[in-house]
């Protein structure tokens, strides 16, 4: 059982609060603010993994957070950064949004991305001095580090995918064409999976060829045809599309590509019109007659068949150069765009919405950015205060209690903070 679908929880480390303080010396009287900035928090960032084949990495473990960043200290001492979490996959993973399903990015390139970007660490109040204000009493605290739930599903890449019912003989394909060259040891894709092999082609660079477990396996005994594993060949460029010419397992030929096209259909309309090629395997055991009958049916859809014996390894070459030549007539590995358009309250950091609710005689202010904002303000230090109704009047929450009703001389309470409503 290969895992190739997980669900994860990352968060990115918060931002350290500033640092309220002044400075102490012997001799200095009213020594300024030196309150030290927080550090930011760390980042998920997500790389790829060469080496690996699958998402076993993730197959207990679901959860991961960085640290988040030190406290901002005295005497100007900036907090710590928080440490990243670099999560490794492997290539061709795709990442998505759990709960909207939209791409957050493909990683198929070589490229590391940032799935959670750590928060920023608040600035201490040496930053709040200014010629009328000296004695700043309060800073700011950090910003929250971003958070998803993501799904990964591995993708592999390749250019050519071998779909087939079971025991067709996709497998031994593979390896008569693949991974039994000696040359072709140095790609990683080699050592990478015994299910991606790497074909030498006449003209060099070769293409990459899937073989995908346990497609339609159990089918027979009801167990479902498992189209989930179709994933795999997603991408590829080409089909093989491989049936048992000689009805080993006495069935029949046209009926299993009837069958397999119809569960390509129902994985993705795409995936079922990406060109195919039909490979007769088991040509050694098989009859002349079965042989045309199935090509007749074959090139009445508008197909090519090719014949061949992965035992003997009749036709195999031929197939290989056929396959080479289309490739040169196709599109290039399928990749996804991303789609994901993060939730509005990621997108707009200065995002100052409130709810404004009555309780009794109270009015009660709430919002995720006012919660922050009361976290780095000293309600003891009146210039605090003033600069807490600034930010009240400046971002339009005060405008908004009033279209709410709040009317002068009403309580209010934001937090732990309650005050008399004057206008
Ligand atoms: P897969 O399930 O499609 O991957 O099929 P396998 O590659 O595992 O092959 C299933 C069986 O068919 C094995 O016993 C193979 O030895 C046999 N087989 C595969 N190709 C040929 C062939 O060309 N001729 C003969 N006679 N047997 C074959
Ligand atoms: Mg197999």
């Amino acid at each position: 059982m290969i895992v190739d679908h997980v669900r994860l929880q990352v968060k990115a480390g918060d931002g350290g609060n500033g640092c309220v303080s002044f400075h102490r010396e012997k001799y200095v009287s009213h020594g300024g603010p030196d309150g030290g900035d927080g550090g930011r928090g760390g980042n998920v960032i997500l790389t790829i993994d060469r080496g690996a084949n699958t998402l076993l990495a993730y197959q207990y473990k679901h959860k991961f957070a960085a640290e988040n960043g030190g406290d901002g200290m005295t005497d100007k001492f900036h907090g710590a950064n928080g440490a990243d979490v670099i999560l490794p996959v492997p290539p061709g993973t795709v990442v998505k949004d759990a709960a909207s399903g939209q791409v957050i990015c493909d990683m198929s390139g070589d490229e590391d991305f940032v799935l959670c970007r750590g928060g920023r660490g608040g600035w201490g109040n040496r930053h709040f001095a200014t010629p009328t204000r000296q004695v700043p009493r309060f800073a700011k605290g950090g910003t929250k580090g971003e958070e998803k739930e993501v799904i990964l599903e591995l993708k592999m890449l390749a250019d050519v995918g071998l779909v087939g019912m079971p025991s067709v003989g996709k497998s031994s394909i593979l390896a008569k064409i693949s991974a039994a060259r000696p040359k072709i040891a140095d790609y990683h894709f080699t050592t990478l999976s015994p299910n991606l092999g790497v074909v030498r082609a006449g003209d060099g660079k070769g293409f990459v060829c899937a073989d995908i477990p346990g497609l339609i396996e159990g089918a027979s005994d009801g167990a479902g045809l498992g189209y989930d594993f179709l994933r795999h060949v997603e991408r590829c460029r080409l089909l093989l599309h491989v049936v048992d010419v000689a009805s080993v397992e006495g069935r029949d030929p046209i009926e299993d590509m009837i069958m397999i096209n119809a569960e390509l259909e129902k994985f993705s309309m795409d995936l079922a019109g990406r060109p195919q090629i039909v490979v007769a395997n088991k040509a050694d055991l098989a009859i002349e007659e079965q042989i045309e009958e199935l090509k007749e049916y074959v090139e009445s859809r508008g197909m090519e068949l090719i014949t061949v014996s992965a035992v003997s390894g009749e036709g195999l070459d031929r197939m290989v150069w056929r396959v080479n030549e289309v490739l040169k007539t196709l599109p290039p590995i399928l990749t996804f765009e991303s789609t994901y358009t993060p939730p509005a309250n990621v997108i707009d950091r200065t995002d100052h919405s409130v709810t404004i609710t009555r309780e009794g005689k109270t009015w009660i202010v709430e919002g995720e950015w006012l919660w922050r904002l009361c976290g780095s303000v000293n309600f003891e230090d009146r210039e605090s205060l003033m600069y807490f109704q600034r930010i009240l009047k400046n971002s339009g929450v005060i405008d908004e209690m009033v279209k709410a009703g709040v009317r002068d001389g009403d309580s209010v309470s934001i937090y732990d903070f309650e005050f008399d409503f004057v206008l």
